[in-house]
Formats: structure tokens, C-alpha cells, sequence
């Protein structure tokens, strides 16, 4: 039980991508429990809310057993020790993702030198895919299918739906 090692999955998942879900499949193969952390204050204009992304996580991952969603604000590392975690999880691309991670990577040490940042990288298939990429996609009409679970998709179009209601 004392060896159990706790990952945190930090992002904002606005929306949660397929490539998303590729990291999480392989973080909870590697770890004995992952939890996924939505960051609550992202963006001024996030297309969800944290309480949805939330929801659409857990609809997504509910078939692991070892992983739980929870939302969180302020520093990750202390969120991390808050929680046991001995292992930050990070997703990579393509080289572009690696300077800012890097740089993450070494912040979060030195506050805190015992959590470690792990990287994993996506199938090839998910390598260009990213939440503002899905966004301006569908936002255009363009199809979004394969590319996010289909719950979000369905998620995403209610959301248009409705919010061309209030126009
Ligand atoms: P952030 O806004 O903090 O980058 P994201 O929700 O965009 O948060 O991403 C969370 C993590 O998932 C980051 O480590 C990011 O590099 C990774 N990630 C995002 N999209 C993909 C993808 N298509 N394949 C693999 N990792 C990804």
C-alpha cells in the first residue's frame, strides 16, 4: 500500500480530445492510480465550464477503476502533495510541447525537488491534435469525429445548439 504511486494528470481539457484519453489509457496502465486535475481558471473563454469538463471525463474514464477526476486551482505541486502524488503526468507531442513542459518540468521541482514529471507520448494518430485545433474545427463546421469522445462530440453540438438559441 505505502509503494502505491498516485499520478496527477493536470490540463485543461477544454474539450477533452482523443489524445487526452490515449495518455490516460497508458498513465493508468503504468500507475496505480491516476487522477486526472481540471484546471478551473483556463482561459476568460473556455467553450466548458469545469464542471462540465469535469463530467465529460468521468462519463470518458469511468471504465478505469484506478482513475478519478477532480478539478483544482492554485499550484499544482502543492494540489500534488495534497494528494499524495509522487508523479506529475504530462502528455508530449512534437518537439514544440517539449520547451514549455521543460520548463514546467524544472518549476515544478524546484518547488517542490520529490515530484517527478513523467511524459508520455500519444499513438501518431492523435501527434497534431489539440483542444484549440478541435475548437476552431467545429467552431467552422468542419467534422470533429474520431478526434473526441463521441459524448463530448455530442456535448459540443447541444452546446452550439443552444447557445445559437439565445441569439
Ligand atoms: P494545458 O492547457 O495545460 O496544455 P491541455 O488540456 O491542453 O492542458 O493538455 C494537458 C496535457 O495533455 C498536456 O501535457 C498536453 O501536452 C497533453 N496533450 C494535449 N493534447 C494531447 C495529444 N493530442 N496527445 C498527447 N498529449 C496531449
Amino acid at each position: 500500500m505505502a509503494n502505491r504511486v498516485t499520478a496527477i494528470y493536470p490540463g485543461s481539457f477544454d474539450p477533452l480530445t482523443n489524445g487526452h484519453v490515449d495518455i490516460i489509457e497508458r498513465g493508468q496502465r503504468i500507475f496505480d492510480r491516476v487522477i486526472v486535475a481540471v484546471l478551473v481558471n483556463v482561459e476568460k473563454n473556455p467553450l466548458f465550464n469545469s464542471e462540465e469538463r469535469v463530467h465529460l471525463l468521468r462519463e470518458v474514464t469511468g471504465c478505469w477503476d484506478n482513475v478519478e477526476v477532480d478539478a483544482f486551482d492554485g499550484l499544482l505541486v502543492d494540489y500534488a502533495l495534497a494528494k499524495e502524488a509522487k508523479v506529475i503526468l504530462r502528455g508530449i507531442r512534437a518537439v514544440s510541447d517539449y520547451e514549455y513542459e521543460f520548463q514546467m518540468a524544472l518549476m515544478n521541482r524546484r518547488l517542490k525537488s520529490s515530484i517527478e514529471t513523467v511524459f508520455l507520448v500519444p499513438a501518431e494518430a492523435y501527434s497534431y491534435l489539440s483542444s484549440t485545433l478541435v475548437k476552431e474545427v467545429f467552431n467552422l463546421g468542419g467534422s470533429i469525429a474520431g478526434l473526441v469522445p463521441s459524448v463530448v462530440e455530442d456535448y459540443m453540438k447541444q452546446k452550439i445548439n443552444s447557445d445559437r438559441g439565445k441569439i
